[in-house]
C-alpha cells in the first residue's frame, strides 16, 4: 500500500486556531474533515500536502436549524445527516435527492457537506443541489467572515476561490417561496445512483398560476465544474410546464452542457444524458412544487 509523505498535524479546539494554523502550513496547508477525498488526494499524490489541520473538534460545525427565513447546515454536517434530515426534504428535497445518491452508505456516515464543496469534484452531487437551492457558503479566514454564492465558489476541476487558509464553517440556504420544488438526478457507471455520476442535474422551479416564475438548472460532470445552464433556465421561464416546455429545456441544456469523454461515458454519451436527466430532474422539480406536468 502507498505511503503517505510527511505532513504537520493539528486538531485546533477553535476555529481562530484552525485558520492560524493554514496560514502557518502555507499553501499546501489542507483543512481536514472527514477524509473521504483528502486522504485519497494525499495518498494519490493529487494534492501536496504540508500540513493537514483537523477541524473536528471545533465545536458549533455541525448541525441543520431552522433560521425561519433560511436553512443552516454546519460544514462538518455529515451526508448521512441530510439524507435523514425533514426539514430539508420539506424545504430542498434536490439536496435529500442529492444526498441520497451520494457514493454508498458507508462513504456518507463519513463525508461531509464542506468536504463536498471544498473537493469541488466536477461531479459533486451536493454542489448542483445547493446551487439550484441559491445556496452560500460562509468562510472564515485571515481577513474575519464573509459569506459567497456556492455557484461562486468553483473555478476549475477541484479548484475553489477558497484561499489555503479559508474554512467553510457554515451553509445559509433561503426558504424557498410558495410554488418551489427542487429534484437531484444522477447516472453513475454501475447503472443505480450511488457511484461517481457520469453525469447530474438538479433542478428547481418556482410555480405561480401555473407558470413557471423562476428556474434554476445545475449540471455535474458535463463541464469542469458544477455549473448553471443558461439556456435552458430562460427556455423554461415563464412558461407552463408541460412536458413540450421541459423537453425544450432539457435539449437546451444539452447545447449549455460541453461534456468530455473520459473512462466514465464518451462526450456523446453524456451529451445524452444531459437531455435525459435534465427532463427527469425537472419533472421531480415541478412534483415536488406541488404541480403537474401537463401531457
Ligand atoms: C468510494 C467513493 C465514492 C464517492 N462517490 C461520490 C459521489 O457519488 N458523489 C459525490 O459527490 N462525491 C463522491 N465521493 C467524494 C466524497 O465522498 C465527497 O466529496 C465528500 O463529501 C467529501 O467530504 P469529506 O468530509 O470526506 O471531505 P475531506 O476529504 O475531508 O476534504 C475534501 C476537500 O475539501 C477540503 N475541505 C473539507 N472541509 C472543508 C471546509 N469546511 N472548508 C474548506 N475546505 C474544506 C479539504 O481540505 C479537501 O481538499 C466519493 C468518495 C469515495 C471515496
Amino acid at each position: 500500500m502507498k505511503r503517505l509523505r510527511q505532513f504537520a498535524y493539528s486538531e485546533p479546539a477553535t476555529l481562530d486556531e484552525a485558520v492560524a494554523a493554514l496560514a502557518s502550513g502555507g499553501e499546501d496547508a489542507r483543512v481536514l474533515a472527514g477524509g473521504t477525498d483528502l486522504i485519497v488526494d494525499m495518498k494519490t499524490e493529487r494534492l501536496p500536502t504540508s500540513a493537514v489541520v483537523n477541524i473536528k473538534k471545533i465545536p458549533g460545525l455541525t448541525g441543520i436549524d431552522d433560521l425561519g427565513e433560511a436553512t443552516r447546515i454546519g460544514a462538518l454536517t455529515k451526508v448521512t445527516a441530510i439524507e435523514g434530515s425533514q426539514l430539508v426534504q420539506q424545504r430542498h428535497p434536490a439536496l435529500v435527492d442529492a444526498a441520497s445518491v451520494l457514493a454508498s452508505p458507508p462513504v456518507r456516515a463519513l463525508a461531509t457537506i464542506g468536504g463536498n464543496v471544498g473537493r469541488a469534484s466536477p461531479a459533486s452531487d451536493l454542489g448542483p443541489a445547493l446551487i439550484v437551492s441559491a445556496a452560500s457558503a460562509r468562510i472564515r479566514g485571515t481577513m474575519g467572515e464573509r459569506e459567497e454564492l456556492v455557484e461562486g465558489l468553483y473555478v476549475g476541476p477541484g479548484q475553489t476561490s477558497l484561499t489555503c487558509s479559508d474554512i467553510i464553517t457554515d451553509f445559509i440556504i433561503p426558504s424557498p417561496p410558495v410554488g418551489f420544488g427542487s429534484g437531484h438526478v444522477k447516472l453513475g457507471k454501475r447503472g443505480g445512483g450511488t457511484d461517481i455520476a457520469m453525469a447530474g442535474t438538479s433542478a428547481s422551479v418556482v410555480i405561480e398560476d401555473g407558470v413557471v416564475r423562476d428556474c434554476k438548472i445545475a449540471l455535474a460532470s458535463l463541464g469542469p465544474i458544477p455549473f448553471r445552464a443558461p439556456t435552458a433556465e430562460a427556455a423554461l421561464s415563464g412558461q407552463a410546464p408541460t412536458e413540450e416546455t421541459l423537453g425544450a429545456a432539457a435539449e437546451a441544456a444539452a447545447e449549455d452542457a460541453s461534456p468530455i469523454g473520459d473512462v466514465r461515458a464518451s462526450a456523446s454519451y453524456r451529451a445524452t444524458l444531459a437531455r435525459v436527466l435534465t427532463l427527469r430532474a425537472l419533472r421531480a422539480a415541478v412534483a415536488s412544487s406541488g404541480g403537474w406536468v401537463v401531457a
